[in-house]
């Protein structure tokens, strides 16, 4: 309704009695009509969040209590930069109505906050914990605190990530904590996110949503203008959620949830690969693909079923950071802990040399997958004659020194992806990419990890 009002005189003003074309009586008839189209126009305009901002407004659609979300959407363009969008739930069938866009500044450093003083923003979904500011409450929902000179965001190993009042207590913050009432305009108002509500030491703290500083980033926060802030405040309440996303992802899907009957053993959030550590990058241990790979693997699936077997997939998009891990490793020639299961026939310094390992991965780009035959009534993979990553000649797809009926095997999956649209490497019979992929020229970056 508040729209409403205002675009009414805002319009009608506008063309009083001056250089108007049409009578003003038009307008008294019809002004109704013209603004509820542009409102149609407005609503139409606000539904279309684009890409993975549905995925939190679809979360929360069918829980009661969820009545208010905050969108963050990170600049494709500016990683320090983006779009915050304030929905409120219109109806209980939950209808989600746009009440706010604006700017907003986001980490030095983008987002993915993995720990204290990487100048980045928390990506994913959080809750609200209080209010504050060093100004007096606007009439915030959360209730709110207002600042005085003994509080702080401790950084301290005792209280870490907590907003504590050092009067009521026994402890003196060092320099790693923040004394609040000092950041100013930034806390002339401000709301704590439960990022690391847990407080693990170092894995950040004093999350905030706040008003802007004298920069054009963040060192870990969202920022956004006074008046936007005071807003904020004045509209979301305790159960209110703030989702910090990047819509880099938006063409991606966890291949399970498209197709539940592939098996996954994603090697590289085990420790089970060639470097022996779980690789920088893989945060949960599940498939991302390009949707398209996504739906030409439910077709091969569906070749393989009456075979009786499956598909088991070892690594699917990996990130840019997953392959330099793997440069950082090679380049250290004397970590050769799982030589004997992965490169026996190699010396690590050659890893480069022979190709095994490179600077750029074609998995980076999201529609190349690393998989075998899974025979689902044994409940085991199907014998290859060689196991996933081995670096070395019995790994290419047309090794003759295997039985007849592992070289039926590899032929079968070679055969079958073939015809779903994939093209396999003659060097490592596991590795396929999609022929016509959607994203030929982009290496992605972002952690395997749900929203
Ligand atoms: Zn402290
Ligand atoms: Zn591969």
């Amino acid at each position: 309704m508040k729209i409403h009002v205002l675009r009414k005189s805002a319009f009608s003003e506008k063309n009083r009695g001056q250089r108007c074309l049409l009578p003003v009586s038009f307008f008294r008839h019809y002004c109704p009509v013209i603004i509820f189209l542009l409102l149609c126009f407005v609503c139409n305009h606000c539904a279309a969040v684009t890409g993975n901002g549905n995925i939190f407004l679809d979360r929360y659609r069918n829980l009661p209590e969820v009545k208010q979300i905050i969108l963050v959407e990170q600049s494709a363009a500016a990683p320090s930069e983006g779009t915050l969008f304030l929905f409120v739930k219109k109806t209980p069938e939950g209808e989600w109505q746009e009440t706010l866009r604006c700017n907003a500044f986001l980490g030095k450093n983008g987002i993915d906050k993995t720990q204290e003083g990487d100048k980045k923003t928390p990506s994913g979904d959080f809750g609200l914990l209080r209010a504050f500011g060093v100004k007096d409450d606007p009439g915030s929902l959360i209730p709110y605190t207002k600042l005085t000179g003994s509080m702080y965001l401790c950084g301290d190993r005792e209280y870490y990530n907590q907003f504590i009042d050092v009067s009521r207590m026994d402890h003196r913050c060092s320099g790693n904590s923040e004394h609040l009432i000092r950041y100013v305009p930034q806390y002339n108002y401000g709301l704590f996110l439960d990022y690391n509500k847990e407080g693990v030491y170092g894995k950040g703290s004093a999350i905030f949503l706040h008003c802007f500083g004298s920069y054009p980033y963040t060192m870990g926060c969202i920022s956004v203008a006074e008046e936007n802030m005071v807003k904020i405040l004045q509209t979301v309440d305790q159960n209110a959620r703030i989702c910090i996303y990047s819509n880099e992802s938006a063409g991606f899907v966890v291949l399970t949830d498209v197709v539940p009957e592939v098996e996954t053993e994603m090697r590289y959030y085990t420790l089970y690969n060639f470097v022996g550590d779980r690789i920088c990058g893989y945060e949960e241990p599940v498939a991302f693909v390009t949707k398209e790979t996504a739906a030409a693997l439910q077709r091969v699936v569906a070749e393989l079923a009456p075979l009786g077997y499956t598909l088991k997939v070892f690594d699917a998009y990996r990130p840019q950071m997953a392959v330099d891990h793997f440069v950082r490793w090679a380049s250290d020639h004397k970590d050769v802990r799982m030589k004997w299961y992965f490169y026996p026939e190699e010396e690590k310094e050659t890893l480069f040399a022979h190709g095994y390992i490179s600077a750029r991965s074609g998995h980076s780009r999201g529609s190349t997958v690393d998989l075998t035959l899974y025979d689902i009534r044994n409940d085991c993979d199907v014998d290859m004659g060689g196991t996933f990553d081995y670096f070395g000649y019995c790994s290419h797809t047309d090794y003759q020194h295997l039985t007849e009926q592992q070289k039926k095997n590899r032929q079968l999956l070679q055969q079958v992806m073939r015809k779903c649209g994939f093209r396999g490497i003659n060097t490592e019979w596991w590795h396929f990419t999609l022929q016509n992929e959607p994203y030929p020229d982009r290496y992605f970056n972002f952690p395997v990890r749900r929203l």
